[in-house]
């Protein structure tokens, strides 16, 4: 059953359409999924009970479909004209052709050129110059850090991997990993997840000791941890 309920999504400027699921069960309840409200309810639930629970909920209904359009709108995805949210700033994507490929950066442009780009080449261009990018900054300069600290030993391999939900990873064997994506966000959260790793290296857990160790080095390092928080989802993309 579909049914339209007096709420607008302001960036959609369309009534959103409302789903109710009938079941066995006792209660009622509201979930938002792609911009769709959807009610679970009773199978004896009336209308006018539908439309009361809609009624209560609607200031937190407008919030949550406000929150998942925004959520959409800040995933990065390599398309132009799409935003990319880079070293701390958003810029727009611009394809250009041309016979080189390369990747630039200018004003508020994230310039990708190659030939005859289309979504999928360009993705594979962007994905190349971050890799590129970081085997160039993360690995000397996680190895640098590592001598400082008397454990350049310690580190058997610095691996550059895409993960799925990680920014960096190691094992007591002596294996450090990044995740390249990283090289979207400023250097200063780079350089606290190079230090992250690398100080396991001397303590292999997340003890007082540990993040003293990180701190020493890194010392706004929980401003940074926030940060990440705030903003890792801008990074991911397939
Ligand atoms: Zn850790």
């Amino acid at each position: 059953m579909l049914l339209n309920i007096g709420v607008e999504s302001t960036q959609l400027r369309q009534p959103i359409q409302c789903e109710v699921l009938r079941s066995k069960r006792k209660t009622l309840a509201l979930y938002i999924k792609k911009q769709k409200v959807v009610v679970r309810c009773p199978w004896q639930a009336s209308n006018k009970e539908l439309d009361e629970f809609i009624g209560n909920n609607q200031d937190w209904i407008k919030d949550r479909l406000r929150e998942e359009l925004e959520l959409e709108r800040e995933t990065l995805k390599i398309e132009k004209g799409r935003k990319i949210f880079y070293r701390a700033r958003e810029l727009t994507i611009v394809f250009k052709e041309g016979r080189k490929e390369r990747v630039l950066i200018n004003g508020n442009k994230f310039i990708i050129q190659g030939y005859k780009l289309n979504a999928a080449k360009a993705r594979v261009q962007v994905e190349d110059y971050l890799i590129d990018k970081a085997s160039e900054y993360i690995i000397p300069r996680a190895r640098k850090l590592a001598k400082y600290l008397g454990v350049e030993k310690r580190i058997r391999e610095i691996k550059l991997r895409k993960t799925k939900s990680k920014w960096g990873h190691c094992t007591s064997q002596g294996i450090v990993q990044y995740n390249w994506l990283i090289m979207l966000a400023p250097y200063s959260i780079i350089d606290y997840m190079i230090t992250h790793e690398v100080c396991h290296m001397v303590h292999m857990d997340h003890s007082r000791q540990y993040w003293d160790l990180v701190g020493s080095i890194c010392p706004d390092y929980e401003h940074y941890i926030e940060w990440l928080k705030a903003h890792e989802h801008r990074f991911w993309f397939d």
